[in-house]
C-alpha cells in the first residue's frame, strides 16, 4: 500500500498523450504531482482514462530531464551548460549569420504536435515573420498530413466530422488502419460498448487487432488485406455500393458535385475494380468484401474511424479521399452516428495542423498564396510574408545534404527517431551548421545539435490542446517550469533575440491573436473555455457554441467533391531478397518512440519491441518463439526478438516502435505519400533470419 495523502492544490488539465484528449484533475502537494484523477466532466472521456494518462507521468520529474541550456561549437564537441541569455543569444547569432551567408531560406523550424496550440502558433509565426520564409513544418507531416490533403479536397477542411459521443448512434462501425483499443484506449472502450449494444463492426487491417475478437465483441467482417492495398480495397467496396444500387442518391444530388460523382461512379463501376478482380491484389475473398460493403451501405448509420494504417502509405491521401467517397455515397455525413473520423495519434495533431504549421498554409487551413489571408497577418505582424510555400521536413533534409539548408529549430520532436530512412535524416542533420533542439530529454536528434534548450511538460504550462474531435481543451499549469521557462516563453525569447517585437504575457494573449486571425476560431477565448470547459471548432458567429457535427447542411467547401482514386501499387515490393512485408503499430502502455512512457513505471508492461511473425514463416526460417532475429530491408537492418502468432497472416510481419534499440525506422524506406510526403511507414519489404542478438 502506498500512502498518497491529501492534495494541497489541483487543476483540471488535459492528457498529453493521445488524440482522445482526456481531462484529468492533477492533484499536487507543493511541486509534487501525487495523482492524476480522471475528470468526470471531461467531455472527451466522461471520467475514464487509460494506463498512460493516469499513471505514466513520472517522466515529468525523471532524472534524465535536462534543465539547463547548453551549447557547443560542433555536434562532436562536448556540451557546455550556459545561462538562458547566452544560449538564446548564441542561437540567434548563428541563425542570422547563416542567413547572411546563405540567404533567407537557409533556415527553418519544426513544431510539435505534443506542444500546445499557442506554442505551435508562435513557432510558425517566428519562422514566417522572423526567419522571413515559410520553412515551417510539423511532425504531423509524418502521420496525418494525408488527412489534411484528403479531407480538405473532398469536404473542405481537415478535421474529423463527428464528436466522440456520436459513436453511441452508430449502427455499423468501419475501422480501417487503426487499433483503437491500444492507440486510443478511452475511445476504444466507448467503441466496444457500442458494439456490445449491437452495432456491427467491419475491420480492415492486415493484422487481427483486438477488436476483431474480444470478449462480447466479434467483428462481422475482418478484411485482412495485404499491406499497401487500401485503395484497391476501398475502391472495391465502392464498386459494390455503386453497382448494386446502394448509393444514397438523394444525398449525393443535394449535397455533392453531381458531375464529379458521375465520373467517380463510372470509374468504380469498372469490372476491373470489383472485389473479384482485385482479390489477388488485396488477398481478401471477394465474397467478404461484398458482404462488408452491403453492411456498411445498408446497416443504418455508418461511421468510419481510421488511423495511420491509412495515412502512412504512398497512397495515403488517395486512401483518405476513398474513405470520404464512401461516406458521401452512402449519405453518412452531417448526421449523428456517421462520419469520417481520423483518430489522431498525438495529443495535439489536430491543433498543430489548425495553427498553420504546414509550409503551405496559415492557420485555419488557408493557403499561403492567398493575398487576402496573407494581408490579415501582414497588417497585424507588420511584416511582408512570402507567398511561396516553404520546405517540408523531408525536403529540409535533402536541402541540408545538398548544402543549401544550414540551420534548424526543432521544438518537441525527435526527428531522428521518428522520421523514416534514418541514414538520410542523420546525414541531413550532420550537415547543418546550427541545429537547435528544444526538448525534455537529450533525444537522438540532439546528438547533432549545437544548441539545446530545455523543454517543459504539459504540467508546467498553460495553453490548449485540440483533440481528434476538434475539441479545444485547456492545459493548466500545476507546477513551475523546472528549467525556468515554458516552451512558449523560450520561443518568444528566441524571436526577440532575432529582433521580433513579441511580448505575450500569457498564452491566452496568443489564443486571442489566433481568434482574431482565424475564422474557425473567431469566438474562442480562455474566458469561453473557462465557462464551457471545452469547445469544438468551428466556433464563430455562425456557430457560437462550437460544432459537434460538421457539414450538417452543407460541406465546408460548399458541395462535397468525389475524387477518382486510382490504385497505384507501391514501389515497395516483395521479392526473393525481401519476401515479407513489415507493418508497424502501437501497444496500449506505450506512446510513440517511448521518450516519455519508457521513463515511467509503464515500462514494466512493455520493455522491448517484438516482431510478430506467422508460425509458417517462422518455421521456414527455423525461428522459435522469443528467438532473436535479424530484420533486413533495402534501407538497413536491426535485431529484435520474435513473437510467433497467427495475428499476422503468412507473408506479413509486424512490430511496435517504442524502444530506440529496435530502430524500426532504420528499416523503413524513403517512399512517401504522393501528395504530402508522409512517409510510407506501413509497408516495408523485409527478410527475417535467425540471429544471436543485437
Ligand atoms: Fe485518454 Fe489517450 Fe491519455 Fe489514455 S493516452 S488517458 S486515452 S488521452
Amino acid at each position: 500500500v502506498v500512502e498518497i495523502g491529501l492534495p494541497e492544490h489541483s487543476a483540471v488539465t488535459t492528457c498529453a498523450y493521445c488524440g482522445v484528449g482526456c481531462s484529468f484533475k492533477a492533484e499536487m502537494r507543493g511541486e509534487e504531482l501525487i495523482r492524476m484523477v480522471p475528470y468526470k466532466d471531461g467531455k472527451a472521456n466522461h471520467g475514464h482514462s487509460c494506463v498512460k494518462g493516469r499513471f505514466a507521468l513520472g517522466y515529468a520529474t525523471h532524472r534524465d530531464r535536462v534543465l539547463k541550456p547548453m551549447i557547443r561549437e560542433h555536434h562532436t564537441h562536448p556540451w557546455r551548460e550556459v545561462s538562458w541569455d547566452e544560449a538564446i543569444g548564441y542561437a540567434a547569432r548563428k541563425l542570422r549569420d547563416i542567413q547572411a551567408r546563405y540567404g533567407r531560406g537557409a533556415i527553418g523550424g519544426i513544431s510539435s504536435s505534443r506542444c500546445t496550440n499557442e506554442e505551435v502558433f508562435l513557432v510558425q509565426k517566428m519562422v514566417r515573420a522572423g526567419f522571413g520564409n515559410n520553412n515551417i513544418d510539423t511532425c504531423a507531416r509524418v502521420c496525418h498530413s494525408p488527412t489534411g490533403y484528403g479531407l480538405s479536397t473532398t469536404f473542405g477542411t481537415s478535421a474529423g466530422t463527428q464528436d466522440f459521443d456520436s459513436v453511441e448512434e452508430a449502427d455499423v462501425i468501419l475501422v480501417i488502419g487503426a487499433n483503437p483499443t491500444d492507440g486510443h484506449p478511452v475511445f476504444g472502450s466507448r467503441l466496444k460498448k457500442r458494439l456490445r449494444q449491437g452495432a456491427r463492426l467491419i475491420v480492415v487491417d492486415p493484422r487481427r487487432i483486438d477488436l476483431v475478437r474480444t470478449p462480447h465483441v466479434e467483428a462481422a467482417h475482418h478484411l485482412a488485406l495485404k499491406p499497401g492495398t487500401n485503395v484497391a480495397m476501398l475502391t472495391a467496396l465502392a464498386h459494390v455500393i455503386v453497382t448494386e444500387g446502394l448509393v444514397d442518391e438523394a444525398f449525393v444530388q443535394e449535397r455533392c458535385e453531381w458531375d464529379a460523382f458521375q465520373d467517380w461512379a463510372a470509374f468504380v463501376a469498372d469490372p476491373n475494380r470489383s472485389p473479384e478482380a482485385v482479390e489477388a491484389t488485396t488477398g481478401v475473398a471477394a465474397a467478404d468484401v461484398r458482404a462488408a460493403a452491403r453492411l456498411y451501405a445498408t446497416g443504418g448509420n455508418g461511421a468510419i474511424y481510421y488511423g495511420l494504417g491509412v495515412t502512412e502509405h504512398s497512397q495515403g491521401s488517395t486512401s483518405v479521399m476513398a474513405i470520404a467517397n464512401l461516406a458521401m455515397a452512402t449519405g453518412n455525413i452531417g448526421r449523428r452516428g456517421g462520419g469520417v473520423n481520423p483518430l489522431r495519434g498525438q495529443n495535439n495533431v489536430q491543433g498543430s495542423c489548425d495553427m498553420g504549421s504546414f509550409p503551405h498554409e496559415l492557420s485555419g487551413y488557408r493557403h499561403i498564396s492567398r493575398d487576402d489571408v496573407r494581408e490579415t497577418f501582414e497588417s497585424l505582424w507588420g511584416v511582408h510574408l512570402d507567398a511561396e510555400p516553404g520546405l517540408r521536413i523531408p525536403n529540409m533534409f535533402d536541402a541540408a545534404v545538398e548544402g543549401t539548408f544550414k540551420g534548424l529549430y526543432v521544438q518537441g520532436e525527435d526527428i531522428l527517431q521518428s522520421d523514416p530512412d534514418t541514414k538520410h535524416v542523420s546525414a541531413g542533420l550532420a550537415a547543418l551548421e546550427c541545429l537547435i533542439v528544444q526538448d525534455l530529454f537529450l533525444n537522438e536528434t540532439a546528438n547533432y545539435a549545437t544548441v539545446f534548450l530545455p523543454g517543459s511538460t504539459f504540467l508546467e504550462k498553460d495553453g490548449t490542446f485540440t483533440n481528434a474531435e476538434r475539441r479545444i481543451n485547456r492545459v493548466r499549469r500545476v507546477m513551475s517550469p523546472r528549467s525556468g521557462y515554458a516552451d512558449w516563453e523560450v520561443t518568444q525569447l528566441l524571436a526577440r533575440a532575432l529582433g521580433m517585437d513579441m511580448d505575450y504575457r500569457h498564452p491566452s494573449d496568443i489564443m486571442d491573436e489566433v481568434a482574431r486571425t482565424t475564422p474557425s476560431f473567431a469566438h474562442v477565448s480562455y474566458a469561453l473555455l473557462e465557462e464551457r470547459g471545452s469547445v469544438q471548432w468551428p466556433c464563430n458567429e455562425q456557430h457560437p457554441d462550437g460544432t459537434p457535427i460538421m457539414h450538417v447542411d452543407a460541406f465546408m467547401r460548399g458541395k462535397g467533391r468525389f475524387i477518382v482514386t486510382e490504385y497505384v501499387p507501391t514501389d515497395e515490393r516483395v521479392g526473393p531478397r525481401f519476401p515479407l512485408l513489415l507493418t508497424t503499430g502501437r501497444i496500449l502502455s506505450q506512446y510513440n518512440v517511448g521518450a516519455q512512457t519508457r521513463r515511467t513505471a509503464n515500462v514494466v508492461w512493455h520493455h522491448e519491441d517484438l516482431l510478430e511473425i506467422h508460425p509458417h514463416d517462422a518455421e521456414q526460417r527455423g525461428v522459435r518463439d522469443r528467438d532473436w532475429v535479424r530484420l533486413d530491408s533495402r534501407a538497413g537492418s536491426t535485431s529484435l526478438r520474435a513473437c510467433i502468432t497467427d495475428r499476422v497472416a503468412p507473408g506479413v510481419v509486424y512490430t511496435t516502435f517504442h524502444h530506440p534499440a529496435t530502430q524500426a525506422n532504420v528499416i523503413t524506406t524513403d517512399f512517401s505519400d504522393w501528395a504530402t510526403n508522409c512517409p510510407e511507414y506501413k509497408v516495408t519489404a523485409v527478410q527475417v533470419s535467425p540471429s544471436n542478438g543485437p
